[in-house]
């Protein structure tokens, strides 16, 4: 086992005209599990491919234990590396495929191998496959053996790039389980690629969220999705979105009132949740997100709420996600897509479960409500 460290790591491609890294700083602990997430072309790969060795940094260093190994060899690295396509020998059977790393990078006799082999089958319960080819697999069980490969080489660093996203949903959540379980197990630092936040939140014990190959936040799944330290990341974390309406701050006499700039909107925040923002400037404008989970039917409450109309109902079981229009206009005939841009959801209960076209009165838990400079989207608290 051991920390790894990301100092300025950079990389550019096309003689500088694509920053895919732009000078990433990090550190990851002896042990643990750190996602990376972000949308598409962010720079996930590439850093991991950078850690591993295949993609040679254009500046900055990486660091494993207490060793520099920015000008290594791949090989020489001792690294795992757990792909999205396997990357198995299709030639090989499952038990050569497994035995094959051990036989280029360690002096071991025929006997130990085995022994290894048989060690990491047994931990991904694929003892039954030993003798079969890949293509005689099915797509989880090839996975299992391209981690049960990863795990009998005993590394100090697993990296994981995109590993369940050829499985099926209910296959993916039970694989998920399966790497966690692995990783308590053997403790091996790992840094896991994914571009579902959802996957990045379950797994990590912290999250590297990038954005245009630029940090934007590191923290443990909670901190990220409390305090999101931008707009970006309130956004991509948690589903549904964030919602984010532009307001303007009217300090009153009897508090602080958030006023929608688009929407026909007026919310008095609490006096208790205001010391948090600090002192705003009346007239200040800013972008309020609230998460859809935080956002409630205003039934029986004696303060201000927010009057919409709910535009569709979505039930998804036990949740009933509830697309609303805070300008007070049903816009009728709401296409798909419109739903998909909907401005805002509240994510309630089944049992409320309003009619198309009535007008609902809501509330937010002020505690979540979250302030961003329009300009910057760097949260103000
Ligand atoms: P995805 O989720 O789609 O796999 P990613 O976050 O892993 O994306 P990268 O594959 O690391 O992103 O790519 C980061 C950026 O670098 C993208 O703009 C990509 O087009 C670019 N890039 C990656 N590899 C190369 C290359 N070999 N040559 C030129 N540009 C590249």
């Amino acid at each position: 086992m051991a920390s790894v460290e990301l100092r300025d790591l950079r990389k550019e491609y096309d003689r500088g005209t694509i920053v895919a890294v732009d000078d990433l700083d990090m550190e990851i602990n002896d042990g643990e599990f750190i996602t990376v997430v972000g949308p598409s072309g962010c720079g996930k790969t590439t850093t991991l491919r950078m850690v591993a060795g295949l993609e040679r940094p254009t500046s900055g260093s990486i660091v494993i234990g207490d060793e520099d190994v920015t000008d290594l060899h791949a090989k020489n690295r001792d690294i795992a590396m757990v792909f999205q396509n396997y990357a198995l020998y299709p030639h090989k059977t499952v038990k050569a495929n497994m035995e094959f790393g051990l036989r280029m990078s360690t002096d071991l006799s025929a006997e130990e191998r085995n022994e290894k082999v048989q060690w990491a089958a047994e931990m991904m319960g694929i003892e039954e496959l030993l003798e079969d080819k890949p293509d005689e697999l099915s797509g989880g069980q090839k996975q299992r053996v391209a981690l049960g490969r990863a795990i009998v080489r005993d590394p100090e660093v697993f990296l994981f790039d995109e590993p369940l996203s050829n499985l099926d949903a209910k296959l993916r959540k039970t694989m998920r389980t399966e790497v966690q379980r692995l990783q308590d197990e053997l403790g091996v630092t790992s840094i896991y690629v994914t571009h579902d936040q959802e996957e990045a939140m379950t797994m990590g014990d912290r999250i590297l969220i990038l954005r245009d190959g630029k940090k934007q936040q590191v923290g443990k799944p909670e901190e990220v999705y409390n305090d999101p330290i931008n707009e970006f990341v309130g956004g991509f974390i948690g589903s549904p979105s964030m919602n984010f309406v532009d307001v303007v701050v009217e300090q009153t006499d009897s508090g602080m009132v958030l006023v929608g700039v688009d929407e026909d909107f007026r919310y008095h925040l609490s006096p208790d949740v205001v010391d948090r923002f600090g002192v705003l400037e009346s007239g200040g404008e800013y972008v309020m997100g609230i998460r859809p989970e935080d956002v409630f039917p205003a039934e029986g409450t004696e303060r201000d709420t927010v009057t919409a109309v709910v535009e569709v109902v979505e039930p998804i079981g036990s949740d009933n996600y509830v697309y609303l229009d805070l300008s007070g206009e049903l816009d009728t005939g709401m296409s798909a897509e419109r739903v998909e841009e909907s401005d805002f959801i509240a994510r309630t209960d089944a049992s409320f479960a309003p009619e198309t076209g009535q007008e609902v009165e809501v509330v937010f838990s002020d505690e979540d409500v979250h302030l961003f400079d329009p300009a910057t989207g760097s949260s103000v608290l």
